[in-house]
């Protein structure tokens, strides 16, 4: 549907703002969500303009999911090679992070340039801006010295940005976010990390393989936080394996940097020594800057609030990191995919014919920590369970006692926990941890989403010797 030019418009900013143009639908933040939802309403046919003020493609492909799982995959090769010795005989290995740094530079990130992305965009008919969006009233996102108006609506996809605590000293000084460290083109001799979760675990174990000196700080009891115990537990046994020295329940008091780096003072009187500090104590979105006042909404509050179908308001969607569903791509694609099919129903693109719409069901969404072990988990932990009043039952078996992990040997780290309704006899939550429990959460996932009976699971044919055949022997104890 066509783009008409200008027209004058009351905006509660000034008395009048002539509208550039009108259309039908304005993506603020071209990231994961955002470019997927933009990519695909432009190619049904509706005009669009998307506005970015980085890159389009966002967190993920440049500094988040991407380059990390490349550096992950070279630190986990390394440490393969390392365990030659008890398996097969001799490996002598010597790490070289160039490799890693240019693969991520030159093939996934493209030196950090976005043209693939914008193109992918503008050749379904987008209308790409680069700049900061805003809203400044209803339908209508100022981006530089143009305001557009959209017909069916704004769609906000903002993603987040790293939490920087206010840690006294830290202000002020060349300290890391993922940005920093995903760009790394050399490595330092010594890291601190601040933050225990899946960001700062993943970043650890990855330069500790590659030599590097770590020491992290997480100021709760336990490193990964949101998952299960036992998998914290397993997680920082590894990162200790690996060199890294874990601080938990811990808190950096101050920070001192100078020539050589940087000096974090704990709150239990230790002291951590490091050339660089990565900051990975979490994300937050951004909304006082978009102008959500403007359209009704809450500008303090800590996400956008949303429906099942991803509506935010009226004529307003959002999708991605901003609305607190757990930062995620896969959340953020999921979520895309939803409030595509609403919005070209608003648009009366697709007829009464295409039935009811999807509505966005979080029970079943699954995460990976891409630590050695992997974790793999979906739906709720056991904790979570017990706190909305379940009659719980869980079972846990260490993936060691399986077939496959005793002929794995080395590296065999993991298990299989289940948490199931005992009331309802379906699973609610489950985990996986092991050398690919990413992997074999998928059949987990399935389980939880389709609340497929505990006693059909009991009785399905699992594939002799694989690690997903420990659900299995999970599954008979919950029985027991
Ligand atoms: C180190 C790291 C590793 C990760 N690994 C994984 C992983 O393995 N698996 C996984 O599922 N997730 C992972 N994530 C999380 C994943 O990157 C995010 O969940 C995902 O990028 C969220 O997508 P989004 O669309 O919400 O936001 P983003 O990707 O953050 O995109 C938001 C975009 O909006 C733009 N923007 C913001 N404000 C404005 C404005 N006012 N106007 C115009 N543009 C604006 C930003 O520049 C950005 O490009 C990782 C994240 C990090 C940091």
């Amino acid at each position: 549907m066509a783009e008409q030019e200008r027209t004058h418009v009351q905006t509660d900013e000034t008395a009048t703002t002539e509208v550039t143009a009108e259309v039908d639908v304005v993506v603020v933040g071209l990231g994961v969500g955002g470019e997927e939802t933009a990519n695909r309403l432009a190619a049904a046919g509706l005009s669009v303009v998307g506005i970015e003020r980085d890159l389009v493609g966002g967190e993920c492909p440049f500094w988040g999911c991407v380059p990390s799982k490349i550096m992950i995959r070279a630190a986990n090769a390394l440490a393969e090679a390392r365990r030659v010795d008890q398996l097969a005989g001799q490996a002598r290995v010597e790490p070289d992070f160039s490799i890693v740094a240019k693969r991520i530079r030159e093939e996934a990130t493209a030196g950090w340039t976005d043209d693939a992305g914008v193109e992918r965009f503008t050749s379904r008919g987008g209308r790409f801006v680069r700049g900061s969006g805003r809203l400044v009233g209803p339908g209508l996102v100022r981006v530089g010295d143009e305001t557009f108006r959209a017909r069916v609506g704004v769609v906000l996809g903002t993603g987040t940005t790293p939490v920087i605590p206010p840690v006294p000293g830290l202000a002020g000084t060349p300290y890391w976010t993922n940005r920093e460290a995903m760009e790394l083109s050399e490595l330092p001799g010594s890291v601190v990390i601040l933050g225990g979760g899946a960001i700062g675990a993943e970043v650890a174990q990855v330069l500790a393989r590659f030599g590097v000196r770590i020491g992290m700080v997480e100021a709760g009891e336990r490193i990964l936080a949101q998952e299960e115990p036992e998998s914290s537990e397993r997680v920082a046994a590894a990162l200790r394996a690996d060199g890294v020295t874990v601080h938990t329940g811990a808190r950096a008091e101050r920070v001192e940097h100078d020539g050589s780096g940087f000096t974090v003072h704990l709150t239990d009187g230790d002291q951590l020594r490091g050339e660089r500090l990565l900051v990975a104590t979490g994300r937050r979105a951004v909304l006082d800057t978009l102008g959500l006042e403007t359209v009704g909404l809450d500008p303090t509050a800590r996400f956008v609030a949303t429906d099942d179908r991803m509506r935010a308001g009226d004529g307003i969607w959002a999708v991605g990191d901003l609305t607190g569903h757990g930062a995620f791509t896969h959340v953020a694609m999921y979520q895309a995919g939803i409030a595509i099919d609403d919005i070209l129903r608003r648009a009366g693109v697709l007829g009464d014919t295409a039935g009811e719409g999807p509505r966005a069901d979080y029970r079943a969404l699954p995460r990976v920590t891409f630590t050695d072990p992997e974790v793999g988990a979906v739906g709720l932990t056991e904790r979570q369970a017990r706190d909305r009043g379940l009659n719980v039952r869980t079972a846990f078996t260490p993936l060691s006692e399986s077939s496959r992990g005793w002929i794995h040997q080395v590296g065999d780290e993991g298990f299989i926990k289940l948490v199931a309704d005992a009331d309802r006899g379906v699973l609610v939550g489950a985990t996986s941890a092991g050398p690919v429990g990413g992997e074999v959460l998928s059949a987990l996932a399935v389980a939880v989403h389709a609340e497929v009976p505990v006693t059909t699971l009991a009785r399905m044919i699992y594939a002799y010797p694989t690690f997903h055949r420990a659900i299995e022997t999970a599954v008979r104890e919950l029985l027991q």
